[in-house]
């Protein structure tokens, strides 16, 4: 018979619940020391392993040969009985059904008896905090003086409605979100246990939408081992199983969105809808992308809050640096915003339209500075999207705007001054914005903004420390000359030792007539990874955590 993952997987010694070591680590210290407590409060997120370590727990406390760290046997006639559920000490009890107080008074009475064999009886109470108030008095009677032989876990993803006098007499111990590292190299081990070849980006991607909770995480890998049986299970295909969209059209909608291309990227939400994916998920899917490109842009050492694979890494960084860190962190805001407001609205596709045209049009610019914004292409993170970042600064945002948004996104279309953008919204039968190909370079001045726009280009194909030195600065044209800014000092006092070599570089590489004249500047602060964190936060209003 098929045995769903969670339950096969399900940590069976102290030593395999996964994330929670604090916790373990006291329970085992407890049980080794003889001095556990008769009531336990385990809170947490679902899926972090509060019900697993409860009976862990219970087999611990009866096991007849446990071992030294605390640790039940798992072999013994009793640890056996129990992983059976085959005894009658460990009472698994589901508030979420059995609220009422006659089940509590029924507790009540059965707990007066001594277990018939082993040492403890322990009452497992899921879904704690759904117990209704007269069976929370009635529980509370017990748990005053609880009987030398029973123990209490109970346990809660909402510790918030336990009655304070219930929480004073238990322990209490919170369980945290499984951390994505630990969740990947958890299923990756998984799978290669059940033989099943996995890639990276799959788990990678099963971890973030599952949010810290394993047991979700088990449960979407179980639907892909049914529907993809002895097939390798890969990125697209799990995306497809939980009706994302694949990560081309990802990039794709972003590059749509800072071109100011509303029809391009109508076009990726009308192909998303028919493929009938679901949008909200595609808004969270797009708010992680520009996650994503930020970190990518603008964190040099980012292995550890960027957990993918070196080519998407690559991918995110090169989209990321085409755009304006504002713009993105306004991305980011806008979408939030949206996401919540697809919670309580029917008109998912219409919500985000509307959201995608307001962006289209409010970081407007001179279409001139727009150019090849190829609707088809997958990642047209071309030189010429560099052209765009310096005017796509985000206008801000105004208070009323944002209200008036708030307040129905059906309603509002009728006075928004987007309506008129918004009549053609079958995008199949309207044009491309019109764009315009840049010269490449006639004047002197174009020549310089070649260099501009394609300066990651050029850092890119340099080596050693002046490459990385180079790729920090930012860059900009005028007056017949370069400018280069450099984030500090160090790097300006660098930058001016390494002058004829960089001239030579440029001039090279740009093939320029002759050498063009370049001014260095030092701007502290400009680029800084910590100074970067703290504007996101303050910007976007809500806490950033980069994991
Ligand atoms: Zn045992």
């Amino acid at each position: 018979m098929y045995q769903a993952l969670y339950r096969k997987k399900r940590p069976n010694t102290f030593g395999t619940v996964i994330g929670q070591s604090p916790i373990v680590t006291t329970l085992c210290n407890q049980l080794r020391g003889g001095n556990i407590s008769h009531a336990y409060l385990f809170c947490g997120t679902r899926g972090t392993g509060k019900t697993s370590t409860a009976k862990v727990f219970a087999r611990a406390v009866n096991c007849l040969e446990a071992k030294e760290t605390g640790e039940p046997c798992n072999n013994c006639e009793i640890c056996q009985d129990i992983l059976a559920e085959r005894n009658l000490n460990v009472i698994e009890i589901d508030a979420a059904s059995n609220n009422g107080v006659d089940n509590i008074r029924d507790l009540r009475e059965e707990v007066r008896y001594p277990p018939t064999v082993g040492t403890y009886k322990v009452y497992i109470i899921d879904e704690a905090h759904m117990l209704t108030t007269a069976a929370f008095n009635a529980l509370l009677k017990t748990l005053e003086e609880p009987p030398a032989h029973v123990i209490f876990v109970l346990a809660t993803t909402d510790p918030q409605k336990i009655p304070a006098t219930i929480l004073s007499r238990c322990q209490r111990y919170d369980f945290k979100r499984i951390a994505r590292a630990d969740m990947v190299a958890t299923l990756a081990l998984y799978m290669e246990k059940e033989n099943v070849e996995t890639e990276a980006d799959a788990l990678e991607y099963i971890a973030s939408v599952s949010d810290g909770a394993m047991r979700d995480a088990l449960s979407i890998l179980d639907q892909c081992l049914s529907l993809y049986a002895d097939e390798v299970i890969t990125l697209a295909k799990v995306q497809a199983l939980l009706g994302a969209v694949d990560q081309s059209a990802l990039f794709a909608y972003s590059d749509a969105l800072v071109q100011n291309n509303s029809a391009a990227a109508l076009a990726i939400i009308a192909e998303t809808a028919k493929e009938g994916r679901d949008l909200s998920r595609f808004t969270a899917d797009i708010i992680t992308h520009f996650r994503n490109l930020l970190v990518a842009a603008q964190v040099t050492d980012h292995t550890d809050i960027l957990d993918y694979a070196p080519e998407t890494v690559e991918r995110y960084r090169t989209q990321g640096k085409a755009i304006e860190p504002m713009t993105l962190i306004s991305y980011i805001r806008e979408f939030s915003e949206l996401q919540n407001q697809m919670r309580y609205s029917a008109q998912e596709r219409l919500a985000l339209e509307v959201c995608t045209i307001k962006l289209c049009s409010q970081h407007s610019r001179p279409l001139s500075t727009i150019s090849n914004s190829n609707p088809e292409s997958d990642v047209a993170v071309s030189p010429t999207v560099n052209s765009v970042k310096d005017n796509a600064t985000p206008t801000p945002i105004d208070e009323n705007e944002v209200d008036a948004f708030k307040t129905g996104v059906a309603s509002d279309i009728a006075s928004s001054a987007a309506a008129d953008t918004l009549a053609p919204l079958d995008v199949s039968t309207s044009d491309p914005t019109p764009v315009s190909v840049p010269s490449l370079g006639e004047t002197p001045d174009d020549k310089l903004k070649v260099v501009v726009d394609n300066w990651s280009d050029f850092c890119a194909q340099l080596s050693g420390l002046l490459k990385s030195m180079l790729a920090l600065c930012k860059v900009e044209s005028g007056g017949e000359g370069l400018t280069i800014i450099c984030r500090d000092k160090g790097s300006l006092q660098y930058m001016k030792d390494q002058q004829a070599q960089i001239l030579e570089k440029i001039t090279q590489y740009f093939q320029l007539a002759e050498e063009p004249f370049i001014v260095f500047i030092a701007d502290e602060g400009y680029n800084d990874a910590d100074t970067f964190k703290e504007s996101i936060s303050t910007q976007i209003n809500m806490a950033v955590e980069f994991e």
